[in-house]
């Protein structure tokens, strides 16, 4: 891996194996447990789904909120600062590149802290949704998180059941529906953020895939892209990934070792 990335910039690319050290589990992980990921088509569509829903990330994102950066999130910090990496494109809303002081990051799935109207479009922080939706269920956390240790899934979800009782709160400027920052399932990335996500791949010598299963073809263009360039392409991932036939090096070990070890082979 070192004789391959050795002297070129690279562009990382991440997945949720990246933040199971920082207690965010990955549910496409091969030990982990199926989960059915919500659609975007099932949250505009179904209120009582949505309902559920807000319960849950009403209690799963202050757990996102207080995850802290793991040794590998630092070292992809490391290496930018040293001029090894070039950037970092994240598949994770949970944020802890930035945390761990990564300038140059593109939250191509959006971010946990943030919410957005669907019908206005203005944006709102998820501290300031979490203010409205205690006002509005002054019972709810405590009884709920007060029971047992809560389940929680990538996208901040809490895995609960109890939530008849949860009162959503509309957008305070139109009365539109609000909405996660999160790009769910069956719907698109910005445009925008997919044209920089590009630039940063084609401004890079090698690219650099770590806890990504990449099913979705939101990443795996990029890897596709990379290929087409004739980049080296190095992934690193536990079990079977969809750009496999593209690596030029697949390396099934955890993500923050393999980190680490281009931390600790840096010049002095
Ligand atoms: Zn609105």
């Amino acid at each position: 891996m070192l004789e391959l990335l050795h002297g070129r910039r690279v562009c990382v690319l991440t997945g949720a194996g990246i933040s199971t050290d920082s207690g965010i589990p990955d549910y496409r992980g091969p030990d982990s447990p199926p989960r059915n990921p919500m659609t975007y088509q099932q949250f505009v569509g179904d209120p009582s789904f949505r309902r559920h829903y807000w319960a849950r990330n009403h209690l799963g994102w202050r757990h996102m909120d207080a995850a802290q950066p793991n040794t590998g999130h630092r070292a992809v910090a490391d290496l930018e600062r040293a001029g090894v990496v070039h950037g970092v494109i994240t598949q994770n809303v949970d944020l802890l590149h930035t945390k761990a002081g990564t300038r140059r990051v593109i939250d191509l799935h959006g971010s946990y802290a943030q919410v957005r109207c669907l019908d206005c479009g203005a944006r709102l922080s998820r501290m300031t949704l979490a203010e409205r939706l205690d006002a509005a269920n002054p019972a709810f956390a405590d009884t709920v998180a007060g029971a047992t240790g809560v389940e929680i899934a990538p996208d901040a979800d809490a895995v609960i059941e109890t939530t008849d009782h949860f009162l959503m709160v509309d957008c305070a400027e139109c009365g539109g529906m609000l909405k996660p920052d999160i790009v769910y399932f069956g719907e698109s990335v910005p445009k925008p953020r997919v044209a920089a996500a590009f630039e940063m791949v084609s401004d890079a010598d090698a690219l650099l895939v770590v806890g990504s299963s990449l099913t979705v073809m939101s990443g795996l263009r990029f890897v596709r892209r990379a290929a087409r360039d004739g980049l080296p392409i190095v992934i690193v991932n536990r079990g079977t990934t969809r750009g496999d036939e593209f690596a030029t090096l697949k390396i099934e070990q955890g993500c923050s070792d393999v980190l680490q070890s281009l931390v600790s082979a840096l010049p002095a």
